[in-house]
């Protein structure tokens, strides 16, 4: 039965049986050829072997049963259709082979052209070519014939048959200069015969046999090449670095030939229906007369632009326009398509909806929801929060004079210029002086973490997106380019040479880490344009900018849409009003930390050394009024929007001098013979705090518990702010937010004092202040249903749920093996940069479900940098999150992903 069902399985489809839905089974190029032949455009007939069939033959090394008869039987079909045979002497039907995968690989995988071509049908080609030619000279047809002849010989061997393709181009170069050119249409029919000979040669050479001459094993052969391209290893690295799944397969294309090398009145050429860079609508492509597809990419020869197609050949050009148009409204989106014209007639060979840039991107939703081939829903689909992230940082600006000298990887966004250093020590030397610095080096090492902090920027010659510089710099929000490897890197001459010149320690360049490009001298920056719209300098119903323009349009309709609020991380008023006109509805996290440095560490000094009686208080009451006066300036400027305050988290010795420069201080003053009784104190404390991991030591609640009167000192601080700002006419509505709490009787705990101390400072004010907790110990998670009895808020620490889930300290693990993982695919994106859904995310899944089910209402949000990562904002939108919570410049991002979660899952609330 099984058996019985392989052998009846389906693994061919001609190109009227498929169609564009049908991309995972046919792949996209054949998934779109079918649809193209559907729609009635000038396909040539072919067929398509599954994807299906490719994973069979992976999986076992040989063909699926069945495979080899309906093969036979497509082409027999397609014999008869066209009404000439696979390889025929007299008159041969010839096709090519083409990868297909259901992710378009850009020149990952293989073509092979003119299959069934040998000995005697390229003669038959060569009289059929003359023939229907008419006039034609039949030199001209001779030199098509032994042309084709010569691509397939080339293209075979490489392909299919691993033979270096250098050694064809050698000996093409050498016929060339022979006849003393550089052009291969000067070549004759008697040259390429040669060259035929010589390719057969090279063929033997290194494959120990002859070509083969027959034409169904020539066509078996590619298939399976094609198959087996799949893993080849730029294939599979290129999958790694785009997170495509290494097991769909690829599937292949058998397409009747049609010959763009027939004569002047044949070409090929490609073409986008708009600007694929700017999105403006126009005519875009390149035109190559007298010549077969591979050629225009290869940039063998000089291309046209696709306008002068006009003069040589108005009606296929006409016909073409018309088709691009059919296209765009059809697959209503941008089209890229490949075209080959055989002698005055237009043959469709490929189409695909395009690639673009962000801006690209924005402009053409806009574009066709103006021409109403679309809604506003369906153009939330054609952007997303990464686009608009990079449509946010500020650009090189480009002009003539500024050519780039290497092209690496865009591995962290941005655009930085400074000073080339080769060390880490030289990176933060020269940082200290206020330079800015780009950090140059082969591959980057945990060692480096200093100089990478250090830098503005970070230059590699090696590795790619998953490289150490290149996760330690995402982390960081740090531009940089990796992979670079035009750039030959010499760290102990401190110099590198690029493009024959040396660029020597101090000398400035400038990288681009969107486009991974690479420049000499300080190529200025300037501000994005999206960026002063969102800030309120560009007005966008007066400007004629279309990408402003776009961004409003779809801005507005992703906040009409979204269920998840969007608040901001700000710890000071300044940062409160830039996140407001980013569109923050409120601050999710507003850290106190800072609030105990500058010259207000002498206070948090007195309090940590106190001894005697009262010197505790003292300086508790000294630092009351500094707070209260921070929180009414936050206050003021969120004006009645809420404010979500954490009490102090991190462990009290972070804000004393470091030990080591303690102890020398101590040293040196007691050699001097001065008096040390303060600094021994301090040092005495400084031992006494120290921690085996701060992490998870003594801080958060935990601090609140043990130093009477710290938690009592803030909460006074916030409910007095709130108080004086609602006597002022403002609004104000604090949020108390309690961290690291693993256990009810912990909040529990701190709620009672605060609460007393709220009573008390708001009497008849009508401010109401919620107290909450994070959620960020996976115990609390957990325990979510005990702690939601104390707690009128939860907010999700996805930081430090994502380090004590995994149990990884992030500044130790991201320099240390985070690439290893990546590399290994334990993860496909760090956990820091994205939620993790399995794992971390199921811990906050348990505590919304069951906080929520303690107490109906509880409100749920998270303050983390997830915040403002694409899909984790997804994420939250599903497991019901009331809002995110990240830092001002990915409040844009955030309320377009959240506008963007309700379209994708249907439109629905999920809650
Ligand atoms: P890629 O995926 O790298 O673009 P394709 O399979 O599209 O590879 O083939 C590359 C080019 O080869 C095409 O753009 C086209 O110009 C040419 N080509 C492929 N099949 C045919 C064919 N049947 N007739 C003429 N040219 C073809
Ligand atoms: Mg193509
Ligand atoms: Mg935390």
């Amino acid at each position: 039965m099984a058996a019985q069902e392989t052998v009846d399985h389906k693994y061919v489809y001609d190109f009227s049986e498929g169609n564009k839905d049908l991309k995972e089974l046919l792949g996209g190029k054949g998934a779109n050829l079918a649809e193209m032949t559907n729609l009635g455009l000038p396909v040539p007939p072919g067929f398509t072997i599954t994807t299906e069939a490719c994973q069979a033959y992976l999986a076992t090394g040989r063909e699926p049963d069945g495979l080899a008869g309906q093969i036979e039987a497509h082409l027999e079909s397609l014999e008869r259709a066209m009404g000439k045979r696979l390889g025929d002497p007299q008159d041969p039907l010839l096709v090519s082979v083409r990868s297909g995968a259901k992710f378009s690989m850009p020149g990952m995988m293989e073509t092979v052209l003119n299959v069934g071509l040998n000995d005697q049908s390229v003669e038959g080609l060569a009289r059929q070519a003359s023939g229907s030619a008419g006039q034609a000279a039949s030199g001209g047809a001779d030199r098509f014939a032994w042309d084709s002849y010569r691509r397939l010989i080339q293209m075979f061997g490489k392909t299919v048959c691993e033979v270096p393709g250098e050694e064809f181009e050698h000996a093409l170069d050498e016929i060339k200069s022979a006849r003393g050119t550089d052009n291969d249409l000067d070549l004759d029919a008697d040259d390429l015969r040669g060259l035929v000979d010589a390719y057969k040669k090279i063929f033997l050479k290194h494959t120990g046999r002859e070509f083969p001459q027959q034409p169904r094993e020539q066509l078996d052969l590619a298939i399976r090449a094609v198959f087996e391209s799949w893993n080849a290893e730029r294939a599979v690295l290129y999958r790694r670095q785009e997170r495509i799944p290494a097991d769909l397969g690829t599937a292949v294309n058998v397409v009747t030939m049609v010959f763009g090398n027939l004569g002047p009145d044949s070409g090929t050429g490609v073409a986008f229906t708009r600007d694929p860079a700017s999105g403006a609508q126009g005519i875009y492509g390149d035109y190559l007369a007298n010549a077969q597809g591979e050629d225009v990419v290869a940039g063998i020869r000089n291309t046209v632009p696709l306008q002068e197609l006009e003069q040589l050949d108005k009606s296929s050009y006409d016909e073409l326009l018309g088709i691009m148009a059919r296209l765009e409204e059809h697959y209503r989106d941008l089209c890229d398509i490949e075209f080959t014209i055989e002698r005055g007639k237009l043959w469709m060979l490929q189409t695909r909806v395009g690639k673009r840039t962000a801006a690209a991107a924005f402009v053409i939703a806009g574009q066709l929801v103006d021409e109403g081939l679309i809604d506003l829903d369906e153009a939330l689909h054609r952007v997303n929060g990464a686009q608009l992230a990079q449509l946010m940082f500020p650009r090189f600006q480009l002009d003539h004079e500024f050519a780039p000298v290497a092209t690496g990887i865009g591995a962290s966004p941005g655009a930085a210029s400074g000073t080339v250093v080769f060390t880490s020590a030289r990176a933060v030397e020269l940082a200290a002086e206020g330079r800015s610095v780009i950090l140059v080096r082969r591959e980057t090492n945990p060692d480096d973490l200093n100089g990478m902090i250090a830098a503005k920027g970070i230059l590699t010659s090696r590795g790619g997106k998953t490289s150490h510089a290149a996760v330690v710099a995402r982390g960081m929000g740090k531009t940089c380019v990796s992979g670079a490897d035009a750039i030959e890197v010499n760290v102990p001459a401190k110099r590198f040479t690029v493009a024959g010149q040396t660029v020597d320690e101090g000398d400035v360049v400038s990288i681009d880490g969107t486009t991974g490009k690479v420049y000499l001298g300080e190529v200025p920056v300037m501000p994005s344009e999206v960026v002063q719209y969102f800030e309120g300098s560009l007005d966008p119903e007066h400007i004629d900018n279309p990408l402003v323009r776009a961004v409003h349009r779809i801005m507005t309709h992703a906040d009409g849409k979204r269920r998840l609020a969007v608040r901001t991380n700000a710890d000071t008023g300044a940062d409160a009003a830039r996140a407001r006109r980013f569109g923050a509805e409120g601050i999710g996290l507003c850290r106190t930390e800072h609030m105990f440095l500058g010259d207000r560490r002498e206070l948090v000094e007195r309090l940590i050394l106190a001894r005697a009686p009262g010197e505790r208080e003292a300086a508790l009451a000294a630092l009351l009024p500094l707070q209260r006066a921070d929180f009414e300036e936050i206050f003021r400027e969120m004006d009645g929007l809420p404010v979500t305050v954490r009490l102090i988290d991190p462990p009290l010795h972070e804000f004393l001098p470091p030990l080591e420069q303690l102890a020398v201080n101590v040293a040196v003053a007691q050699e001097r013979g001065e008096d040390v009784a303060k600094e021994e104190a301090l040092l005495a404390a400084v031992r006494r705090m120290h921690e085996e991991n701060p992490m998870l030591g003594l801080r958060g609640v935990r601090l609140g518990l043990v130093i009477p009167g710290l938690f009592a000192m803030q909460v006074r601080a916030i409910a007095e702010a709130a108080v004086s700002c609602t006597r002022g006419g403002g609004a104000a509505k604090p949020e108390i937010m309690v961290p690291l709490v693993g256990a009810v009787q912990e909040l529990e705990t701190v709620r009672a004092e605060a609460e007393k101390i709220i009573a008390e400072v708001v009497g008849d004010s009508g401010v109401e202040v919620l107290i909450g907790t994070m959620i960020e110990v996976p115990r609390a998670a957990l325990t979510a249903g005990q702690i939601a009895e104390a707690a009128e808020f939860f907010s999700f620490g996805t930081n430090d749920l994502t380090q004590m889930g995994w149990g990884f300290s992030r500044d130790d693990v991201e320099g240390a093996f985070f690439w290893r993982y990546l590399e290994l695919g334990i993860f496909g994106i760090s956990p820091f940069e994205s939620i993790d859904r399995d794992g971390v995310g199921r811990l906050i899944r348990i505590a919304a479900e069951e906080g929520r089910a303690a107490r109906p209402g509880l409100k749920l949000g998270i303050c983390g940098e997830h915040g403002g990562d694409p899909d984790s904002v997804h994420f939250f939108h599903e497991v019901g999150l009331d809002y995110v919570s990240c830092s001002p410049f990915r409040v844009p991002v955030a309320r377009l992903e959240a506008g963007r979660a309700v379209v994708e899952s249907g439109g629905s609330d999920s809650r």
